[in-house]
């Protein structure tokens, strides 16, 4: 349903709007103060198209954890290309990063989840939380269909001080691949070869035919939700644990 969504929306207004008039409102209504943070996934490319259509000044967020594969790089160019915005790259803190591979080396995720947990955290929850600090609202391309665990996601919320908007949430794959089709949308090269969510190179894998949209990521764990920690926490005591591992890294005096 389209809907004239005025400056000072309702909640019950933004929940009915569909998903263009969704983005085009939150574009109006934050400029400069929106950020919409994506990982170039098929989802996050359907709500950049969106962006764009609207405003080539919207800013765009990406993080490059350090570990992203050459494919991802290269989507970041053609996004910029085809819609000639710029993208804001987000790194993890150098000293952070030194620090954890110094005590766990640099593929600790294999060693356990409150290992992996911790990478995820130090590249991609506290570079994002501190860039979310110059906005007051974002927008996320999540699905409720992408996993069990996103199933409950809103499509708009209030989280730590900001507007969270998921305009995608109650789309279905079929929905995205036909606007992506339909917009002529550029694709992540690597759903060519069979991956269906990607993320960091080492942690994520091509699925197989009747996995889990999300079942490569992280592969070799058990019993996990399958998140970084940026969207959804992980059990509380891997978050625990995490805890732990990271003030060992914050406080380590060399
Ligand atoms: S996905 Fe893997 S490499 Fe990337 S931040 Fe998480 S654990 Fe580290």
């Amino acid at each position: 349903m389209s809907i004239d969504l005025k400056e000072n929306a309702l909640p019950g207004d933004l929940e009915q709007a569909d998903a263009a008039d969704l983005v085009r409102w939150a574009i109006h209504r934050f400029g400069t103060r929106l950020a919409i943070v994506t990982s170039f996934q098929v989802e996050g490319m359907v709500v950049v198209d969106m962006a764009a259509r609207v405003s080539r000044s919207v800013r765009l967020v990406t993080l490059d954890t350090g570990r992203l594969p050459p494919e991802t790089t290269a989507m970041m160019r053609e996004v910029r290309e085809r819609y000639g915005v710029e993208i804001e790259t987000v790194h993890p803190e150098p000293a952070e990063i030194e620090a954890m591979v110094r005590l766990h080396g640099p593929d600790l995720f294999l060693d356990s989840v409150p290992r992996r947990m911790l990478c995820c955290h130090l590249r991609k929850v506290r570079p994002l939380e501190r860039k979310l600090a110059e906005f007051d609202a974002w927008i996320a391309g999540l699905r409720r269909g992408q996993s069990e665990t996103r199933g409950q996601v809103q499509r708009v919320e209030y989280a730590d001080g900001r507007l969270k908007l998921s305009p995608l949430a109650d789309w279905t794959s079929a929905d995205v691949e036909a606007y992506t089709r339909a917009h002529g949308v550029p694709r992540h090269p690597l759903y060519a070869q069979g991956y269906t969510s990607i993320g960091c190179a080492p942690c994520t894998r091509a699925t197989r035919p009747g996995e889990d949209e999300r079942a490569g990521r992280w592969w070799w764990e058990q019993g996990t939700a399958r998140e970084c920690g940026i969207h959804f926490s992980a059990d509380g005591k891997a978050e625990r644990t995490v805890d732990v591992l990271l003030r060992e890294v914050l406080q380590d005096p060399r």
